[in-house]
């Protein structure tokens, strides 16, 4: 191939890249997975580097072009005196057991640095080492070979000239999508009221490089309005991807949708390569073809061979263009190759991904991983923002459940013995140190914490021979295991404060959870890493709350949109003579159901009731069919599959009458899309206060220590954010009308008034000073 002229674009990739695209071949196998964490290799990294001499050199930053490729990377090591170059990798278990394709890919990468090495340093021949280090033993395998300029030259061109064609396809549609971006239009002929207000805010935050977090009412085009100004600016800001993140399926839907309403889904055979490449990203076991198997190629048919027939497959993942579940789906397997895996590797080709929160946030997520190993600019936004905080929560921490351990341990093999038995010892000698229903420690238990990281380690090794069966409660425990030790080293971190580890006896079992506080720290540090980061959500008052919560700083500008409905669309109706705080219930249960009752004979319909427990629900159902048998009603129940979630659902058609009894904060209580008729009101008879117990009361005492404000950040604010989301369900379009009923006496607080809607009007007088707790 002809080197590219001066003026020809280039294309930049780094030698892992590169090699990842050229390198790999056979099967997918995840047998030899039992990595070290982050902290974990670089500790080796150091230690390796701290065993050479002082003329050693680490991190050798290291360039070479090839036609319009720039390949650049930082070797690991490179000793001068002995023209060695070295790549490590840390590791666990057995090196003779790794598959032969991963040596390969090592090698690979061993030699195209030391290829460029030699170009950099002239030198004739050098030696290539790989040091594989064993984190746990410390103990550093070394391969080394000699090899000349020429060869590695030779090496490094093939690997070049095997992936130049995709690079200038990649070049090509650079300029593609810029084109088609900067040709997009708005598709509506105009925009909803609050719509262009929201979509010039998103467009000024990601054009000067700011976060911004937005309130926007349901109905003003949430995802039109920001996807749309997010997509107009990448150009300008030369940014490389879009992340629409969201916490919910629904959520991912809605995203698609309006994707297709802005062209994006046209079928690109006619235009050739699509102007703009779009992933929808899903969990594992909602992608997976064959879940009773294990991802290698001695089980699945889809592992198998996987890398072989991964370039065509992504030949034609890119030429589709737009890739959501089903697309993605029909590629795979027309290529015979796994759906979920070929979602990871589109992740790294395509310009807009939308998917789960956690593939930005939680500890390995990919989409952040991938670009900071990209170095991309990208921008993210993140629906349905509120639930970060408690999305955060989940993702920054772990649980150890005894039973699902004990149930490990049961079926565990001999070779696990030792490392099970002295993890049980270590579990019992903890729970014989602290007596009582419910204990908060003082420190984290550290005894403990270091023989689950030996069983992770023991598990890891025992996998490299022999494959755990997927459903196994051996797997399960050991994905606990690895969470907690990933989440007690995230920990050790952080401020103190921001963990709380406690132990909850019930009956004979016990469980130890380590709880994230603030998810604040370890979300900012997320943020930090894109261009700017687009927070927007029906519910993110009161904005300090939401800022503390999650790690945004004080500058970060809140914005509230105006409501696209008017105050005659809804009617709202305050019952301050009930109280539903728990010593109240059995009083406040016949005069709801009279409540519920006279509503719906006064206006026959579809509406939704709220309680703060399935107990509550229960026992208002009950009362309401003893005072009014003759109004329809069908209640969620505890575990509901998804079948019997839709049919929830599906009795809330235009024409239906009855009411449909739901838990506050549950699968109804958002993130549903009931409009017009088939839904005409809400009533809602909880504050949405999360349960009094000793788990709520220690949040409380950590955010009083932490913002001085105890009761409001862990009861209050969360409580009526689930109240609005629940309410929320009625007013869907400009179109609606509705009713809503706020039951208990505390709605009548000035206070928590002023954290309802600003369109919503009250009745007069509602007003008054009650007890808030
Ligand atoms: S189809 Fe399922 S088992 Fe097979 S590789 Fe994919 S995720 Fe693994």
């Amino acid at each position: 191939m002809a080197p590219a002229d001066a003026e020809s674009p280039r294309y930049r990739v780094a030698v892992r890249a590169l090699c990842e695209f050229t390198a790999r071949s056979g099967d997918l196998d995840l047998r030899f997975t039992p990595a070290p964490t982050a902290q974990q290799g670089i500790a080796g990294h150091q230690v390796v580097a701290s065993r050479r001499g002082e003329h050693y050199e680490h991190e050798v930053t290291l360039e070479g072009r090839y036609g319009a490729l720039i390949v650049r990377g930082r070797a690991d090591g490179y000793d001068p005196v002995r023209q060695r170059l070295e790549e490590v990798k840390t590791r666990r278990g057995d090196i003779d057991a790794m598959p032969d394709n991963q040596r390969a890919l090592h090698w690979a990468q061993a030699k195209v640095y030391a290829a460029l090495m030699c170009r950099e340093r002239e030198l004739e021949a050098i030696e290539v080492a790989l040091v594989y280090f064993d984190i746990e033993q410390q103990r550093e395998t070394v391969l080394v070979e000699t090899m000349d300029r020429h060869t590695l030259e030779a090496f490094f061109i093939a690997q070049c000239e095997r992936f130049i064609d995709w690079a200038e396809q990649e070049l090509a549609h650079e300029t593609a999508r810029a084109q088609a971006l900067g040709q997009l239009a708005f598709p509506h002929a105009d925009f909803r009221p609050g719509q262009r207000a929201l979509a010039e805010s998103v467009f000024k935050a990601i054009s000067t490089r700011r976060d911004l977090m937005l309130q926007a009412p349901t109905g003003i085009g949430k995802t039109l309005g920001t996807l749309f100004p997010a997509l107009k600016a990448m150009p300008g800001q030369q940014l490389d991807r879009l992340f629409f993140l969201t916490a919910r399926t629904t959520g991912r839907r809605l995203a698609l949708e309006a994707l297709t309403t802005l062209g994006m889904a046209n079928s690109c055979e006619e235009a050739g390569e699509p102007g703009v490449r779009t992933l929808e990203l899903i969990a594992r076991d909602k992608a997976c073809e064959h879940p009773e198997l294990a991802c290698h190629g001695d089980s699945c048919p889809l592992a198998s061979g996987f890398y072989d027939r991964l370039p065509g497959a992504r030949q034609a993942a890119v030429q589709q263009g737009f890739l959501d579940h089903d697309s993605l789906r029909s590629v795979a397997l027309a290529h015979r190759v796994c759906p979920y895996y070929l979602g990871q590797e589109m992740a790294h080709w395509c310009d807009v991904v939308i998917g789960d929160v956690n593939y930005w946030f939680d500890t390995s997520a990919m989409l952040y991983a991938l670009t900071r190993q990209h170095q991309w600019r990208v921008s993210v936004l993140i629906d349905e923002a509120h639930n970060l905080v408690e999305r955060g929560r989940a993702m920054y921490g772990a649980e150890f459940d005894q039973n699902r351990f004990a149930a490990a341990r049961r079926e565990a093999p001999a070779a696990l013995k030792r490392v099970l038995d002295r993890l049980w010892r270590q579990w019992k000698a903890l729970l014989r140190e602290h007596d009582g229903d419910y204990i908060c420690l003082d420190a984290p238990p550290r005894k403990l914490f270091n023989a689950l990281s030996q069983f992770v380690t023991s598990v890891g090794d025992l996998m490299v021979e022999t494959p755990i069966a997927l459903e196994s409660a051996l797997l399960e425990a050991w994905f606990d295991a690895m969470q907690i030790v990933r989440i007690a080293e995230l920990a050790g971190e952080c401020d103190a404060s921001h963990y709380l580890f406690d132990i909850e006896r019930r009956g004979r079992s016990a469980t130890l959870s380590l709880r994230n506080v603030v998810p604040a720290p370890l979300l900012a540090a997320r943020f930090e890493g894109a261009h700017a980061a687009i927070l927007f959500s029906a519910t993110l008052s009161p904005g300090h709350y939401y800022r503390d919560q999650l790690g945004l700083g004080s500058s970060t500008p809140w914005l509230e949109m105006a409501s696209p409905f008017t105050a005659g669309q809804l009617e709202v109706h305050l019952a301050g003579h009930i109280s539903t705080r728990y010593r109240d219930r059995r009083a406040s249960l016949a005069p709801i159901a009279e409540l519920m009752a006279h509503q719906f004979h006064q206006r026959p319909g579809n509406y939704l009731a709220f309680f703060s427990s399935f107990d509550y629900l229960e026992q208002v159902s009950e009362a309401l069919a003893e005072h009014a048998p003759d109004v329809p009603q069908w209640s969620q129940a505890r575990r509901m599959s998804e079948p019997e979630r839709d049919a929830f659902l599906a009795r809330f058609t235009p024409k239906g009458q009855g009411i449909g009894f739901a838990v506050l904060g549950g699968i109804f209580g958002e993130g549903i899309d009931l409009p017009g008729e088939r839904l005409i009101g809400a009533f809602v008879a909880t504050l949405g206060l999360a349960q009094f117990n000793p788990v709520n009361e220690q949040m409380k005492t950590r955010m009083e220590a932490l913002f001085g404000d105890g009761y409001r950040y862990a009861y209050l604010y969360p409580g009526i954010t689930r109240v609005v989301q629940a309410a929320g369900r009625v007013i869907r379009s400009p179109e609606d009308q509705g009713v809503i009923h706020l039951i208990d006496d505390r709605f009548r607080r000035g206070e928590i008034q002023a954290l309802l809607p600003r369109w919503w009007t009250l009745p007069p007088g509602a007003r008054h000073n009650v007890d808030i707790r």
